[in-house]
């Protein structure tokens, strides 16, 4: 019972716990304010779905980063879009913990999922204007190695793990 980290099984909004009973029946409003990242210099930013629509997080103070801080490319746009969406598709699959409980773990778990395969292509499409880690998901207990290459060299960043060589954190 003791699901910790980033993809715990509790209500949230943005990662973020809410109170409210009700919740999942009420319209998601705007990201309030002292949820989004107001840092005056983004030095790294994360991409992890948050049941949004915007899966782009400051490394510093874990805010939403609004998209015109950046400034990408229409291409780039687009791929961090689809890719939300598909990855929340499976995601949803996970949290509903029904019959399709155990397919969406394994492919969020799988480092040869199409949703880790195009995160991990937008994390890189990202990178070109920030230095952008991809946070996969795990249930349980922290993973010791890296996802996606199995590379034990991780190094501590924030309250997780980082793997250099892919810019996957844990
Ligand atoms: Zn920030
Ligand atoms: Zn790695």
């Amino acid at each position: 019972m003791s699901t910790i980290g980033p993809w715990a099984k509790t209500p949230s909004r943005g990662g973020w716990a809410v109170n409210d009973p009700y919740f999942k029946l009420k319209p998601r409003g705007p990201t309030p304010a002292d949820e989004c990242c107001r840092c005056s210099q983004l030095s790294t930013i994360y991409l992890a779905h948050v049941l949004a629509e915007n899966p782009i997080h400051c490394g510093e103070c874990r805010g939403e980063v609004a998209p015109e801080k950046i400034g990408f490319d229409d291409h780039t746009t687009e791929s961090i879009a689809r890719w939300n969406t598909t990855f929340g598709a499976v995601y949803s699959l996970w949290l509903d913990s029904g019959a399709y409980e155990p397919w969406a773990e394994s492919e969020l778990r799988s480092r040869d999922s199409a949703i880790n395969r195009d995160g991990l292509t937008v994390r890189e499409a990202l990178s070109r204007y920030v230095p952008t880690s991809y946070l996969w998901f795990w249930n349980g207990s922290r993973p010791t190695s890296c996802p996606s290459c199995g590379s034990g060299n991780l190094s501590e960043q924030g309250q997780g793990l980082l793997c250099p060589r892919c810019w996957v954190s844990v």
